[in-house]
């Protein structure tokens, strides 16, 4: 479980909520689910700069490599695009749910070409799907309850303060993507892949990599993405044995 998810509910079994501050994190947690998509996407402005104050961004050979491979993506596929290289020696890359897409630079030594238009294909699709934006919404309901349990007036107006949306990083907001959502994203990216002409065989193999990676000495490299994104053993194994199938169904869909 979450750890946030847990403190919360430990908070609240040791009863130290009285009434009105539950209803109010009630409330708040509902303006959340409830808000709509522009009022959310402003925060996800926040949270972005935030992220990118934060992180070192490449601006030479890695962003020339992926800004190729995006700029072919871009060719087909609906929606705008804003993709950025961290320097970092982790292993990971994310969506956001405005189109924001974070690759690591160490995700890209590792791979090949055609395996990191799989990787973007695949978050491309948690944005298509809408899951990025699922995701940082019941992030911000539980970062509102956990603002009343800390015990901070909370008004409705400033629901959208950086108080709310600062602690919601790219690690919050990737950890509730279900098995099918992942089933889903990994469909697109082979929709992706075989618009391109590329071997589709390339979305298993990235995930046979992380594979190889969760039982060697880099693992620590690698936590984080295997926490948001779990199953990579099952979903190879599902690519390599339904991949005619897959590929079929896929390009009856539109993009
Ligand atoms: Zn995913």
């Amino acid at each position: 479980m979450n750890d946030k998810i847990k403190n919360i509910l430990v908070t609240a079994i040791s009863g130290n909520w009285d009434k009105e501050k539950l209803s109010m994190a009630k409330d708040s947690a509902l303006s959340a689910l409830l808000a709509d998509d522009e009022f959310i996407l402003d925060g996800v402005k926040e949270s972005t700069a935030l992220e990118l104050a934060e992180n070192e961004v490449d601006h030479g050979k890695y962003e020339q490599r992926i800004q190729r491979i995006v700029n072919r993506i871009k060719g087909f596929q609906e929606g705008k695009y804003n993709v950025t290289v961290f320097v970092s020696d982790e292993i990971n890359a994310h969506a956001w749910p405005d189109g924001t897409i974070r690759v690591f630079s160490a995700l890209m030594d590792i791979l090949n070409d055609d395996e990191l238009t799989a990787i973007i294909g695949h978050e491309m699709g948690h944005v298509v799907h809408h899951d990025a934006l699922k995701s940082y919404r019941y992030a911000v309901g539980l970062e509102a309850v956990k603002f009343f349990i800390e015990g901070a007036p909370f008004p409705r107006t400033a629901f959208m303060t950086s108080k709310v949306i600062g602690p919601i990083t790219s690690n919050y907001l990737n950890t509730h993507y279900s098995r099918k959502q992942e089933y889903l994203a990994d469909e697109h990216a082979l929709k992706v892949v075989s618009r391109l002409g590329l071997n589709p065989e390339c979305v298993a193999t990235v995930l046979e990599k992380f594979v190889e990676l969760e039982h060697g000495e880099s693992f620590h490299k690698i936590k984080r993405l295997f926490a948001s994104h779990p199953d990579s053993d099952k979903r190879a194994k599902r690519i390599r044995k339904d991949i005619s199938k897959l590929l079929n169904y896929c390009s009856d869909e539109e993009f």
